[in-house]
């Protein structure tokens, strides 16, 4: 039988195949319970990916991937004590910390972040919260990379409506602000912020018309039904987030989830698919962690409904895939990476339901 087309599925082909009438259509909801989130997460694997590939069409071309890169623009020393992260002054890790860097080699790295195929160019800066003398100077790197013709995404922790207002006025594109797990886990990971504060930072963003990228981490220690509950915050905001990162854990010795359980691949890649599933325009963005995984795990993660990853050897402080290997891996799965669009995405279109 012939492969459809991507945009020939829109036809409604593969909606009478689909078992479950709540994946045969389009509309975006936002009420999911948790029991039908776990039962989307104990669906034989095939079935899963089937309809996360089902409805991953319906959106995007399946062919296509997002391709951002990811700059520390300020390392280490934070304040936080997110149980994960190497950034942490409260975890004994040997990372070098960085004051915030000058603007000008902020503007040659994403000039080269653009070279290698970047379209988003995203600055992290390890902060509970951004000063506002430094949201000054993260603004002029907003401006000089918007500059350059690509899209902007900054991370800066904790953000007032006031600062969210200025970065809109300098033209941000997205904020990241993750909500990293379940509420129901989130105590066991992080102490110094509540899981209210980053819904709270993520209203301010959405309030002032930035897009929103927010997802969490999994392989932390927690189980399937704190990934059905992270996936379920996620997708019962008011609007699902543009962008919706899954980080599989990275970990850093001297951090307190060092030696934490590692999650299977297959449970991983189920994780995709109901992100996919739940926020079924949204760009689901494979993150940390792809530099652990097996290429075949990656592109079953594609198959899933991932649809956006970094480029670059570097996430922040850890280590990513090699740019080079990337683009064979693309190569081999005739997947290409998308160009800049004016925000094809949908789901601010139809959040109704
Ligand atoms: S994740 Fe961000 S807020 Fe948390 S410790 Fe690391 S840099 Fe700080």
């Amino acid at each position: 039988m012939a492969v459809p087309a991507w945009n020939e599925v829109n036809s409604g082909v593969f909606m009478n195949l689909t078992r479950n009438s709540l994946m045969t259509t389009s509309s975006l909801r936002h009420d999911w319970q948790l029991e039908e989130i776990l039962a989307l997460f104990q669906l034989p694997f095939n079935d899963l990916v089937f309809q996360a590939q089902t409805l991953h069409r319906q959106h995007f071309n399946p062919n296509e991937v997002q391709v951002s890169s990811l700059l520390s623009i300020k390392t280490g020393a934070c304040p936080e004590d997110c149980g994960y992260c190497s950034q942490s002054a409260k975890h004994n890790t040997e990372l070098e910390k960085e004051r915030l860097l000058p603007l000008e080699e902020v503007l040659e790295k994403a000039e080269l972040a653009k070279t290698n195929g970047s379209t988003r160019f995203c600055m992290g800066a390890a902060w509970r919260n951004p000063t506002d003398k430094n949201l000054d100077r993260v603004i002029d790197m907003i401006k000089g990379v918007k500059q350059l013709g690509m899209e902007t995404c900054v991370t800066l922790g904790m953000l007032t409506e006031a600062q969210t207002q200025r970065l809109k006025q300098a033209g941000l594109d997205y904020y990241n602000h993750n909500l990293d797990t379940s509420p129901e886990f989130y105590g066991n990971v992080i102490t110094t912020r509540t899981f209210q504060d980053r819904v709270d930072t993520l209203k301010h963003v959405r309030e002032q018309g930035i897009h929103v990228c927010s997802g969490g981490i999994l392989g932390m220690g927690e189980n399937t039904r704190d990934r059905a509950s992270m996936l379920q915050q996620l997708a019962n905001l008011p609007q699902h987030p543009e962008s919706v990162p899954i980080n599989m854990l990275v970990q850093v010795e001297g951090t307190p989830l060092y030696g934490a359980d590692q999650i299977d691949p297959i449970e991983f890649v189920r994780s995709i698919a109901v992100a996919r599933i739940l926020m079924p325009a949204s760009y689901v963005r494979l993150s940390a962690g792809r530099h652990e995984m097996s290429d075949e795990t990656q592109a079953l993660c594609f198959l899933a409904g991932a649809n956006s990853i970094f480029y670059g050897e570097k996430l922040l402080t850890t280590d990513n895939c090699e740019t080079q290997d990337d683009q064979v891996l693309f190569q081999r799965l005739g997947i290409h990476a998308s160009e800049i669009e004016e925000h094809n995405f949908k789901a601010s279109a139809c959040s109704s339901s």
